[in-house]
């Protein structure tokens, strides 16, 4: 495989495309929103400049990676030549269910075709295209170019072939691929999120504060931010959405959103990235500071109902 097309320049796009460049792929890097491809190169560049200055790579690969992406704000004339396409665009199923519809006629029929969906089906996504076999879920972690799982997601009609070439191909960018199959959550999400969730539902009975959950799961664990904590940085709307997908796709309360995840999206306090969630985020600031929201005890019930 030589041309890889990412179709979105978001978080994971940016990250995604950074990585493939820099292991010598021509990236084809693709959005609907030219600003957002713009605020991708930036990004891209500064993390090659901070490796740059950390001796990880020389300048000389900067420039090459550099030279490996192209933007495109046309899908068609993005993906017409890859061996593979990548999609991070907004985590939406009518977006995704749109773009592979596209791409199951603007690519070649060799095309494999693959997903970072957070939780949607890949046998969902796969479905409204005419070779379901080559469609597949690579799900990348926050910071791309930093994590080094990549967990695969077979969908339920994805060939062996297309599972090994995925495979070869995470291994081969520097990536320790770890398969899944297509249910709710995958692997990695199945198991991450119940956790938060019931970190979140701790707090809401007052089993403990906010500071404490997070001290018990990162000390006594060896986590390396608690549980709410990571909850803030993935952003308390995705967690909701994430939980919603288990519990509707296996229809058992043990999945049900705590009542105080529901009422703190509600509320707008989305964590890092709406400057406050269980703590609250200055600009600048590298201090954990608890929302004052927790301050006073209880969020939800006292201990002692
Ligand atoms: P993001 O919001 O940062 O970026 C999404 C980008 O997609 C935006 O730039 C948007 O303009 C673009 N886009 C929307 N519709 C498009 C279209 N039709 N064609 C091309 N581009 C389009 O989102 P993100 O956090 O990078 O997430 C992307 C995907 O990765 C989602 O499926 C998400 O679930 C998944 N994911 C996210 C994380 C994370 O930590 N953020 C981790 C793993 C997987």
């Amino acid at each position: 495989m030589k041309i890889i097309s990412v179709i979105g320049s978001g978080t994971m796009g940016n990250g995604i495309a950074h990585v493939f460049a820099q292991y010598g792929y021509q990236v084809n890097l693709i959005d609907v929103n030219p600003d957002a491809l713009q605020r991708a190169l930036d990004t891209i560049g500064k993390n090659l400049d901070r490796m740059v200055s950390k001796g990880s790579i020389t300048e000389e690969t900067k420039s090459q990676t550099l030279k490996n992406l192209t933007t495109y704000t046309d899908l068609q004339s993005g993906v017409q030549h890859a061996d593979l396409v990548i999609e991070a665009a907004t985590e939406n199923p009518a977006i995704k269910m749109k773009i592979f519809k596209d791409l199951g006629t603007f690519t070649s029929p060799e095309t494999i075709l693959a997903t970072n969906t957070s939780s949607i089906s890949i046998t969902k996504i796969a479905s409204v295209t005419k070779r379901q076999d080559q469609v597949i879920g690579m799900h990348f972690m926050n910071p791309v170019p930093m994590m080094k799982l990549v967990e695969i997601i077979n969908g339920y009609k994805t060939s062996r072939e297309v599972i090994e070439k995925v495979t070869s191909l995470a291994k081969a960018i520097g990536k320790i691929p770890a398969e899944s199959n297509d249910y709710p959550g995958f692997i990695a999400n199945r198991i991450l999120m119940p956790m938060i969730n019931e970190a979140i539902i701790a707090l809401y009975e007052g089993v403990g504060d906010v500071e404490q959950i997070d001290t018990v799961m990162k000390l006594g664990m060896a986590h390396p931010m608690g549980p709410l904590q990571l909850a803030d940085f993935i952003g308390l709307d995705v967690c909701l959405a994430i939980m919603n997908v288990l519990y509707d796709g296996f229809g058992n309360t043990k999945y049900a959103p705590s009542p105080l995840l529901v009422n703190m999206v509600t509320s707008g306090n989305l964590g890092a990235k709406s400057g406050e969630g269980f703590y609250k985020y200055t600009a600048g600031s590298k201090e954990l500071v608890v929302s004052e929201q927790f301050s006073k005890l209880p969020s939800g019930r006292p201990a002692t109902v």
